[in-house]
């Protein structure tokens, strides 16, 4: 039989692995806000972290959380092989398996999290600028590119319901 951990066990480490990080679940709402305010002006913060509650229940996002936070911390901690290391703690423009596993956090709510994603990882605002402030001393090459994929995949979810919500309403539904 395979072999499978209990997810519930998967959960509480990857939800207190964000928490010992210095990251809140407003805090990504927020990011959620900022991605969909344009187009949703009526969209509440309570709305974009009821969205991100849902994104954090998917098994997918748990395994990216852990990894991504497992191997920040072992480049903290100098444990890794020398090359890797280096890339990670320097967060290399060309090292790029961040943004891959990241992108299976996008992934749980379809393409339009693809553009979020990019536009969130290019404008860093919020909790974004502070895990790239790279005078901290700690490393966050995976955790900041999580943050902003959980953020997307909230957002889309919230696109992808409106959407629902208003061809419900159309009068040729
Ligand atoms: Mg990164």
């Amino acid at each position: 039989m395979e072999y499978s951990l209990n997810s519930n066990k998967v959960a509480a480490c990857a939800l207190k692995l964000l928490d010992d990080r210095g990251v809140k679940v407003e805090q990504i709402a927020e990011l959620t806000h900022f991605l969909q305010q344009q187009y949703f002006p009526e969209l509440t913060i309570e709305q974009c972290i009821e969205s991100v509650e849902s994104v954090l229940v998917k098994r997918e996002v748990h395994n990216a959380i852990i990894t991504g936070i497992q191997l920040d911390i072992l480049a903290e901690k100098r444990l890794l092989l020398p090359e890797l290391q280096d890339m990670i703690v320097h967060d290399e423009g060309l090292y790029g398996c961040d943004e891959v596993l990241a992108l299976s956090i996008v992934n749980v709510y379809g393409s339009i999290g693809f553009t979020n994603y990019g536009y969130i990882d290019k404008m860093k605002p919020g909790i974004l600028e502070r895990l790239n402030d790279k005078s901290t001393g700690e490393t966050h090459t995976f955790l900041d590119d999580i943050v902003g994929a959980i953020a997307a995949a909230a957002s889309s979810r919230i696109a992808h319901r409106k959407q629902a919500e208003m061809e419900s309403h159309s009068p040729t539904s």
